[in-house]
Order: C-alpha cells, then sequence, then structure tokens
C-alpha cells in the first residue's frame, strides 16, 4: 500500500480520534456517569470515573493513558477541525480498516 507522505500524520490522528472511541470504550461509558457534565475526574463530587479508579473497576494506567490521547487529540483537532473533515472524506475506506488494525494493535484493545 502506498500513502501520501504529507497526509499521513493527519490521516493517522483523525484515525487515532476514531480508533479512541472503540479502545477506551468502557471509560467513555463510565464518564457518562459522572454528575458533572464537563468533569474533568480530578476531584469534583459525584465523579463516577473517580470511582471507578477507587474501586479497582477502572485500572489507573489505562484512564492515564486515555487521558493522555484526548489531550493530543483535542489539541490537534482544534487547529485542523475544517481540514480534518475534508481528508475524512477523502480517505479510502479500505485504508481506514487496515489503519485502524494498526493502531488497536499499538493501544491493545483486546484487554478489556
Ligand atoms: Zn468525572
Amino acid at each position: 500500500m502506498v500513502i501520501d507522505t504529507p497526509g499521513l500524520r493527519e490521516i493517522q490522528l483523525w484515525t487515532e480520534s476514531d480508533a479512541l472511541d472503540q479502545s477506551f470504550e468502557d471509560i467513555l461509558k463510565i464518564q457518562k456517569l459522572c454528575e458533572y457534565r464537563n468533569c474533568s475526574h480530578h476531584g469534583e463530587p459525584g465523579c463516577a470515573v473517580k470511582e471507578a479508579l477507587d474501586s479497582g473497576f477502572l485500572e489507573q494506567g489505562r484512564f492515564l493513558n486515555y487521558e493522555k490521547l484526548i489531550k493530543e487529540t483535542e489539541h490537534w483537532e482544534s487547529k485542523n477541525r475544517i481540514h480534518l473533515k475534508q481528508k475524512r472524506k477523502q480517505f479510502n475506506k479500505q485504508q481506514t480498516k487496515k489503519m485502524r488494525r494498526m493502531i488497536q494493535g499499538k493501544y491493545g484493545s483486546g484487554e478489556f
């Protein structure tokens, strides 16, 4: 498979944000239970993530990885939002599947 190098990093990043939803599905579900919608999960009252961490239901290391990835993705997306949408349209579906497998391998989606 040949990928044009100028767009490669962009494609990887938006695919990562896509893979994020799948790899950290449990965390995404937990944080919906937080009392505050914009909860940062750092000591707010009624934080479901903190509860999950305290009870051992959610592994601390996994949550830290998740936070890190969110920050990277959000930072990048806010700078490239419009450009990103165009890329999504252009990008071939088969390539997406291939990328996703690569990324899931990298972040280990099979551990829960
Ligand atoms: Zn929270």
